[in-house]
C-alpha cells in the first residue's frame, strides 16, 4: 500500500490495516472459519441485520440453525436449544433456573473456578472439589455430596489445558441419576461426543471452536431442567427475570427468543454447523485427535517445551498447553513474525505457558506449518 496517498478513509483504522494475515492458533476468540466470509456476504446481501425477530424469516433461521445443531451433537428432541449473550451468562442462567439451594463444582481450572463464584453470587450453598491447575478429574475420585442439586462439570479447561472424558462425565452422571448435570463444553463443541440421553445441559459460545466472531452463547437444556426452574419459580427463590429457563422454553417452542437476539450470528453458526455436518462430525472429532496427537508429540520431544498436563488422558484436544523454557512472550512474538499468534499461558501461568488452540478453523497443514516455525526456535 502506499503510505503517501492521502489520509485513509476512517474505517481503515491503522490497527486494521496490517497488510500480513495472522493465523490465530487462540483459544477464543479465535481463528474464524474459513466459509465465515461467504456466509457473512450472503448474510449482509439478505439483510439479515434488519430482519424483525418475530418475523417467519427468523424463525426459519432459528429452526435451520437448531436443526444443524441437533444433527451435528445429536440433541434429541427432549432439550431445547436457546441463545443467550455468552456462555458466562449460561453459568448464571443454569445455577438460578435449576438449583434451588446447593451446587456441586469439579474445579479444573480458572473457568470452571468461575463458574462456582457465580452460584456464591447468586447465593447458592457451593460445594466443590478442586484439582491442582493442570491436573484433572477421573470419575472414581469424585465425590458427590447428597444434597447437591446440580453437578457443574468443565469439559474442557481453556485455562489449564485438562479435559474431563466424556465416559467419565457419563458414568457420573449414571451413578448420579437424580441430580442434574450441566457440562461446560465451551472450548470444545462440537468435539466431545455427550450422550444427551443421559446429560441434562451442556452450553459453548461461538467464538471458541465453531470459529465465528464473539457474541452469542448457546443452552442445551433439557425438560427435566425447565420442571425444575418451573418449580423453583412457583417457591421462594428467584429464577431472574432475562432470559429465564420457562420464557426461553416458551419461545422456542415458536423459535423465537424472548428479546432481540444476535439474529446475524444466530444465521451464521446454523450455517457453520451445516458445513459440519457436511465434512460429518466424526470426520471433525478425528481430525481434532490427529492435530492433537502432533501437537502433543512436539511438544513432547523438543528440548523447549514440555507438556503441562501429565495425565495423557486428561490432555485437551481442543486447548493444547505447553510449559515454555525461556519466556513465552519472546516465543508468542517469533511465531507472529511467521504470520501465526498463538496464546499466553492464564493468570499466573502467562509468562511460562504457551496455549494453542486446536479448532477446526484450523487444517492440519496450518498446524504442520505452526510446529515446523515452533521447531526451528
Ligand atoms: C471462554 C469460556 C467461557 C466463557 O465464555 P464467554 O463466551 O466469554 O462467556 C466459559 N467456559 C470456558 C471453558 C471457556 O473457555
Amino acid at each position: 500500500m502506499n503510505r503517501n496517498a492521502g489520509p485513509k478513509p476512517a474505517f481503515l483504522h491503522p490497527y486494521l490495516s496490517h497488510s500480513m494475515k495472522q493465523v490465530y492458533f487462540t483459544a477464543g476468540p479465535a481463528e474464524l472459519y474459513p466459509t465465515v466470509y461467504a456466509h457473512l456476504q450472503e448474510a449482509m446481501d439478505r439483510q439479515i441485520g434488519s430482519i424483525s425477530h418475530r418475523s417467519a424469516q427468523f424463525r426459519s433461521i432459528y429452526q435451520f440453525c437448531a436443526e444443524q445443531l441437533r444433527a451435528l451433537m445429536s440433541i434429541p428432541e427432549t432439550h431445547g436449544i436457546f441463545f443467550t449473550g455468552s456462555a458466562s451468562e449460561v453459568w448464571e442462567r443454569v445455577l438460578l433456573n435449576c438449583v434451588e439451594h446447593e451446587s456441586f463444582h469439579l474445579i479444573n481450572g480458572s473457568f470452571s473456578k468461575k463458574f462456582c463464584e457465580y452460584a456464591t453470587a447468586v447465593h447458592k450453598y457451593t460445594h466443590k472439589q478442586e484439582k491442582p491447575f493442570g491436573e484433572g478429574f477421573d470419575y472414581g475420585e469424585v465425590e458427590v455430596p447428597e444434597y447437591a442439586e446440580l453437578i457443574a462439570v468443565t469439559q474442557n479447561e481453556t485455562s489449564s489445558g485438562v479435559q474431563m472424558r466424556t465416559v467419565d462425565i457419563h458414568k457420573l452422571k449414571r451413578s448420579n441419576g437424580r441430580k442434574l448435570m450441566a457440562v461446560d463444553i465451551v472450548s470444545s463443541a462440537p468435539y466431545p461426543d455427550l450422550d444427551f440421553s443421559l446429560i441434562d445441559s451442556a452450553f459453548f459460545s461461538v467464538q471458541k471452536a465453531f470459529g465465528l466472531p464473539a457474541g452469542l452463547g448457546v443452552w442445551i437444556a433439557n425438560e427435566k431442567c425447565l420442571e425444575k426452574a418451573e418449580l423453583l419459580r412457583h417457591g421462594d427463590q428467584t429464577i431472574g427475570a432475562h432470559n429465564s429457563l420457562p420464557l426461553l422454553w416458551k419461545n422456542f417452542k415458536n423459535y423465537e427468543t424472548p428479546a432481540t437476539p444476535n439474529v446475524l450470528l444466530i444465521y451464521l453458526l446454523g450455517k457453520i454447523a451445516e458445513d459440519f455436518n457436511r465434512i460429518g462430525v466424526e470426520t471433525i472429532r478425528k481430525e481434532t485427535e490427529e492435530k492433537a496427537k502432533s501437537l502433543y508429540k512436539f511438544i513432547e520431544n523438543h528440548p523447549l517445551f514440555e507438556p503441562f498436563v501429565k495425565e495423557e488422558r486428561h490432555r485437551s484436544r481442543t486447548v493444547v498447553v505447553a510449559t515454555t523454557k525461556k519466556p513465552s512472550s519472546e516465543i508468542i512474538a517469533k511465531v507472529k513474525e511467521s504470520g501465526m499468534v498463538i496464546g499466553s499461558g492464564y493468570g499466573q501461568f502467562k509468562d511460562s505457558q504457551i496455549r494453542i488452540a486446536n479448532f477446526p478453523a484450523t487444517s492440519a497443514g496450518q498446524v504442520g506449518r505452526l510446529i515446523d516455525v515452533l521447531g526451528k526456535l
